[in-house]
């Protein structure tokens, strides 16, 4: 995805053909079109005007084996030329069926079932709905509440969005939210870990922040605790303190209430391991997957249930209460197998954990004359680069300024595209980038993206420190 942020003005092209470009395609801004990008390969985008730029974000934390896999594309011609589409209600395809064994086949963490939509914010709306028929089921229809946390993002849909917290993006849908949902604080040390508040206090003190949530709303009536295990871009990369996830885990137990894990982002070995929650000794009920599903190369996202839930269902109505026309789409499951076979025999997943420690030192090194750089984190090839007026007080810059934007813009023009954070969240300014290169990313490319981006940043504290 070309990076553009709509509340900073446009830095000028290095080359002096535009590669923006705006028709009848509605695009995510009105104001500022995005750029051309022509052909894809490796790490790099090719621009309209002839210009490469590294791909330093996968788009969207997407381009896990990187552009242009001449295998995957092989397996969607193969898979258009058998069979295109076939309608989930009455047919299946070896493709699907083999997506789903290859990914669950062994029932890994009792994950026992998967089914493939077009969109992160599908699975994630599905995820919900399975989470209440999994309790209506079980003769609990009082269920209706769902907790989730601050800063964090699962969608767009109305429903997913009700459980994000990207407040900038409710604006104009007030009152439209599904209302059964409330937010609690998340694992984010940088800003909420009190003065002299070790790693177990701070950890404690959050999961008595959701116990008492379950309390107030009445336990009984709460459907799940949605999370993302490493939060993505509405905050930057949250690695939670060890024993968060599990210790959630447990209070979520107590009162039968469901956990379900959005990995959309974080997920399909972008920390370095396949499922994010793995390093953090703590099964989910429900995970979600998208962006590193498909690599990119077909809209694929992915929900997998565990048996716990799945047979609730089997002793119940024995049937999904969901479905979409384009449910597990041949062409989507045939670019998504292609993808997750490189990715296991390439041991890519490996190299990700590996190439991302690479990447944290030399952003560590790097960046370490920035003064606007306030906190560095990540796991695995996925990292985010907080920023600060000030490094002690970790006073924000003005929103209006729009610091992270500016960076990622120049950062751009000097040939690498970030990821900008996302506005103002929750009364944070979440001033952040985030980078998540291909886990085929080399480490020349890796120096290049981090002594690029220190440019960047170097430029914007000449103006605005
Ligand atoms: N959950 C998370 C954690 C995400 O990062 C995203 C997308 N950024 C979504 C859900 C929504 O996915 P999509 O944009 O594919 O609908």
């Amino acid at each position: 995805m070309a990076p553009h942020c709509t509340d900073t003005p446009p830095v000028p092209e290095a080359d002096s053909t535009p590669t923006q470009h705006d028709g009848h395609l509605f695009h995510r801004s009105l104001a500022q079109a995005p750029h051309m990008v022509e052909s894809a390969s490796g790490s790099n985008l090719h621009l309209s005007n002839g210009r490469t730029v590294i791909d330093a974000c996968g788009g969207a934390a997407v381009a896990i084996i990187g552009h242009g896999n001449q295998e995957v594309q092989n397996a969607i011609i193969k898979q258009a030329q058998k069979v295109s589409y076939v309608h989930t209600q009455s047919y299946t395809t070896p493709v699907a069926e083999e997506l789903a064994d290859f990914i669950l086949d062994g029932t890994p963490y009792g994950l026992e079932k998967a089914l493939f939509l077009g969109s992160g914010s599908e699975v994630i709306e599905a995820a919900m709905k399975l989470a209440r028929q999994y309790h209506f089921e079980r003769n609990e229809p009082d269920r209706i509440h769902f907790v989730s946390r601050k800063q964090s993002y699962h969608g767009n849909t109305m429903a997913s969005m009700s459980i994000s917290s990207n407040l900038a993006r409710k604006v104009p849908y007030k009152g439209f939210e599904y209302q059964h949902v409330s937010h609690v604080t998340p694992p984010y040390a940088y800003r909420y870990k009190l003065d002299g508040e070790s790693d177990v206090q701070f950890t404690e003190r959050l999961l008595r922040e959701l116990e008492d949530e379950f309390l107030r709303v009445g336990p009984e009536k709460v459907i799940a605790f949605v999370a993302e295990p490493i939060i993505g871009a509405t905050a930057g990369c949250i690695v939670p303190p060890t024993g968060y996830l599990s210790g959630a885990r447990k209070v979520c137990d107590k009162y039968g209430i469901l956990l379900i894990l959005d990995e959309i982002m974080c997920g399909t070995g972008r920390t370095g391991t396949f499922f994010a929650f793995e390093q953090e000794n703590v099964v989910p009920d429900i995970v979600t997957a998208a962006k590193g599903l498909g690599g990119g190369y077909a809209a694929i996202a992915g929900m997998y249930v565990h048996t716990k839930v799945v047979n609730a269902l089997r002793q119940g109505s024995q049937a999904l209460n969901h479905g979409h026309t384009y449910q597990a789409h041949p062409m989507s499951c045939a670019a998504a197998l292609a993808v997750q076979k490189i990715l296991r025999r390439d041991g890519l997943v490996e190299r990700c954990r590996d190439m991302g420690l690479v990447l944290e030192k030399l952003l560590r090194s790097e960046l370490a004359e920035c003064k606007s750089v306030g906190d560095i984190r990540g796991r695995g090839l996925f990292w985010a680069v907080e920023f600060v007026k000030d490094s002690i007080t970790k006073e924000t810059f003005d929103p209006s300024l729009g610091f992270s934007g500016k960076v990622t813009q120049v950062s751009f023009h000097k040939g690498v595209a970030v990821y900008p954070g996302v506005g103002t969240v929750d009364g944070l300014k979440g001033d952040h980038i985030l980078l998540a290169p291909p886990y085929t990313v080399t480490e020349e490319e890796l120096a290049t993206i981090c002594q690029t981006l220190k440019e960047a940043i170097l430029s914007q504290e000449a103006l605005h420190l």
